[in-house]
């Protein structure tokens, strides 16, 4: 059996659930979780651009019990309670419980904690006086984070479709230029945001990262909201269109290190929606026990059935096993998210687990809630109850914060390139079939470039098979 409620499966394998922590989970079970279905049902938010007077203002219109669900999040310290305990682990079992309930509200949180943490490590001490302590406050006036690259042109080749420029007026001050297509948590306080330096030639090594500001100096809008798009699943973020003209924005860190500062957010939010996956997953597997137990055919309830009986079994399996590998890359992270460039191996190591966890919880939240739906018959497709909703919710979880795709490249590259399998392969060298890691890591290095390409789904999914049978012995999954 899977537990019912999302904080039995972090205890089950052993990670620390605090009082408060239950206390916010007992908050979705007995309110949010009904506001919730109401937001995604209502579907796309408003968005109010004017106001009477013709002021252009861009404000969000969801109900204010939405702004209560979101803001309990961080009450709870889902981004402020890493800063003050010097763990990324509370904002990942604080979004496991989100997840369980709302993969969309985790969003928010999940780029929130990517703006601060940029700024904490790389921001000037002025700068982070001025817009760190709301970003992670817990309590009085809290501020909301973004983290906008993806342009009209597409978001896997940041190198060549980020057109938004930036150009410098002096005291790490630029102004920035330029259209963002894809910008989740619109209406943020503080967004960090990729930018080409003006006069630099297209390629990744041109990219930069920036702290955005909702209100330039003088007090006017630094952004604007063109439309609020309307998407199939987490609806419970808004997701915008944003527009840049003359915005008044702060370089973090170098110009030169602007692609490892976005894949260090990138990496943040990539293991967070490896957590959110299997939360789905999970939630998925409970809908349909609860369905399967009361549903009557052929003379048994049909979870008595031993087909769906063995089913049940192998996807609490996968799903256990899939915790298994997200809670990997939580650790993995935990031990390198303040290194900076040059990174060291253990973080090339961290890079190939987060690819692996990304690429295959996602999978699996998509297969456990379309199974989830079959098990339901009929009534799986009705939107009228939960189960459509979550395989809406999963289908986003392979494609944005880099689609599948990109996690089996870019996890073949960190083989190729820096010998991340090695690490791997010393993380787990006293389980049984650890070898087999380094073997196919081996094997991927000594490949045909295009060969490898062609074939790097299936070779990543023979890596990721070898790491689940470790973690399986890990911890003692059955
Ligand atoms: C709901 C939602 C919210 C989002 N919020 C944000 C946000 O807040 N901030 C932000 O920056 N982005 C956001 N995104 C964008 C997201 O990160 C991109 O959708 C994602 O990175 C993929 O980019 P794309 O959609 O432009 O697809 P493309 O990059 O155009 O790719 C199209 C297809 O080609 C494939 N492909 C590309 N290159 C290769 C290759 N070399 N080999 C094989 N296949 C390849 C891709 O895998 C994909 O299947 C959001 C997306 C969604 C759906």
């Amino acid at each position: 059996m899977l537990p019912e409620r999302p904080s039995g499966m972090l205890k089950d394998f052993g990670i620390e659930v605090k009082e408060e922590d239950l206390k916010y989970e007992e908050e979705w079970d007995r309110r949010w979780k009904y506001i919730s279905e109401a937001v995604d049902r209502v579907g796309t938010v408003q968005l109010r651009m004017f106001d009477r007077w013709g002021n252009r203002i861009d404000e969000l219109l969801y109900p204010p019990e939405y702004w209560e669900m979101l803001y309990a999040g961080y009450r709870a310290g889902v981004v402020g309670r890493a800063f003050k305990e010097g763990s990324l682990k509370p904002f990942y079992v604080l979004g496991y419980i989100t997840s369980f309930y709302d993969p969309g509200v985790y969003c928010p949180y999940t780029v929130s904690i990517s703006t601060a943490l940029p700024l904490y490590k790389y921001g000037s001490e002025e700068l982070k006086e001025k817009y760190l302590p709301n970003l992670i406050a817990t309590e009085g006036e809290i501020w909301q984070g973004a983290t906008w690259m993806t342009e009209a042109r597409g978001g896997s080749d940041l190198g060549n479709t980020v057109e938004t420029v930036a150009a410098p007026i002096g005291d790490g001050l630029y102004i920035l230029n330029g259209e963002k297509y894809f910008a989740s948590n619109v209406g943020a306080e503080v967004a960090v945001v990729a930018a080409r330096i003006k006069g630099k030639p297209k390629g990744v090594r041109s990219l930069a990262l920036f702290l955005l500001p909702k209100y330039r100096r003088d007090g006017s809008l630094n952004y604007l909201v063109r439309r609020i798009k309307p998407k199939i699943g987490t609806r419970s973020v808004p997701t915008g269109e944003v527009e840049l003209r003359d915005s008044e924005a702060y370089l973090l860190g170098r110009e030169e290190w602007g692609i490892y500062l976005i894949l260090e957010a990138l990496n943040v939010s990539r293991v967070a929606n490896s957590v959110g996956s299997v939360a789905l997953a999970h939630r998925a597997w409970v809908e349909a026990l609860t369905f399967a137990r009361k549903r009557w055919a052929f003379g048994k309830y049909i979870s008595e059935h031993p087909l769906l009986r063995r089913q049940f079994e192998d996807m609490r399996r996968e799903v256990r096993e899939a915790f298994a590998l997200a809670w990997e890359a939580v650790e993995a992270l935990d031990g390198v998210y303040l290194e900076k460039p040059r990174y060291s191996q253990a973080y090339h190591t961290f890079r190939l687990i987060a690819h692996m966890a990304k690429y295959w919880t996602a999978e699996v939240s998509v297969s456990a809630a379309k199974w989830a739906m079959e098990v339901h018959g009929g009534m799986g497709v009705l939107e009228e109850y939960p189960v459509e909703r979550l395989l809406r919710e999963a289908m986003i979880l392979p494609i944005w914060e880099g689609t599948a795709h990109r996690q089996v490249l870019d996890g073949i590259e960190a083989i190729v390139k820096k010998d991340a399998h090695i690490g791997l392969y010393e993380r787990f060298k006293d389980y049984a079939g650890a070898e087999e890691i380094r073997r196919i890591g081996e094997e991927i290095k000594g490949m045909d470039e295009y060969v490898r390409e062609r074939d790097a789904d299936l070779l990543f999914t023979g890596l990721i098979d070898a790491t689940l049978k470790v973690l399986r012995q890990r911890y003692s999954l059955t």
